[in-house]
């Protein structure tokens, strides 16, 4: 029997899509993939519904670090469904449609397409979508805060003055995109020999902190320098859902990104 107009359940009240939070650096290889991750799994742990895409495109690094490597997300309406991890985060990677450790030598509007396709995927239900963006301020950056308007962004630097000059960059793109700048966290922050427990400062301390004060944005913490951080994600395994002193400093900043 045909439901009648007046039987049919009330419309639901539409939701209020996902937060989304963009992470960004100026530089590559200052961690910003690594955050994204801990940033991600921290906030489930927070009791948030997360999903984690990983817009950078043409390095894709969230497969390896969230252990999916070599899983296809399927799609249903001719859309993606994100692929379920262990830690309660759900994910979307470039690096999960095409052959793993194959370039993806695309043109801007073919990665802006595969961007189209992360974001407009199956996230219903979906509190938080934490978006690992390639490093820099070019094409993908500017489709996806055109496109998919972050609610706000997240930036990564160590307290090397190169990466500070170029953090300060990817904030003033922030601002100029008008996207609010969520804070700053400062990653390889203070290291603790494995051998001496001697503290040294390889890119040198605080320097994330003083340009988060200059800048008027908030500081979000410092992450150290930690061989374990590096192998935990090598293998898969992300160090925020550890008890362990680095789980608990991704945890810290995630209590001040979900405030
Ligand atoms: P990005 O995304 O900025 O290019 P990644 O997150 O890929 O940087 O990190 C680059 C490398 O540094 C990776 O091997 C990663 O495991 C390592 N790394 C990142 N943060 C830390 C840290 N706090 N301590 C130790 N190794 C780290």
């Amino acid at each position: 029997v045909a439901l009648t107009a007046d039987k049919a359940e009330p419309a639901p009240v539409p939701r209020n899509g996902p937060r989304i939070i963009a992470v960004g650096s100026g530089k590559g290889g200052v961690g910003k993939s690594t955050l994204s991750a801990n940033l991600a799994v921290a906030l489930a742990r927070l009791g948030l519904r997360v999903g984690l895409v990983d817009a950078d495109i043409y390095g894709p690094s969230q497969p390896r670090l969230m252990a999916s490597e070599g899983r296809k997300p399927t799609a249903h309406d001719e859309k993606l469904v994100p692929l379920d991890t262990q830690w309660g985060v759900r994910m979307l990677s470039v690096g999960n449609l095409v052959e793993p450790g194959r370039a993806v030598a695309w043109r801007g509007p073919m990665a802006g397409g595969a961007l189209g396709q992360l974001m407009d995927a199956h996230w219903d239900n979906t509190d938080v979508i934490v978006i690992d963006l390639p490093p820099g301020t070019g094409d993908v950056q500017l489709t996806m805060v055109q496109k998919h308007k972050p609610d706000g962004a997240v930036i990564v630097s160590t307290p090397q003055d190169l990466a500070l000059i170029d953090a300060t960059r990817a904030m003033n793109f922030f601002e100029q995109t008008r996207v609010p700048v969520i804070g700053m966290v400062e990653n390889m922050s203070g290291y603790v020999c494995p051998h001496c427990g001697e503290e040294s400062d390889p890119f040198g301390h605080g320097g994330a902190q003083d340009m988060a004060v200059k800048g008027g944005v908030a500081f979000l913490g410092h992450i150290p320098l930690d061989l374990a951080i590096r192998q935990e994600s090598d293998a898969g395994r992300p160090p925020a859902a550890g008890d362990t002193a680095q789980g608990q400093a991704f945890m810290a900043v995630a209590r001040k990104v979900a405030d």
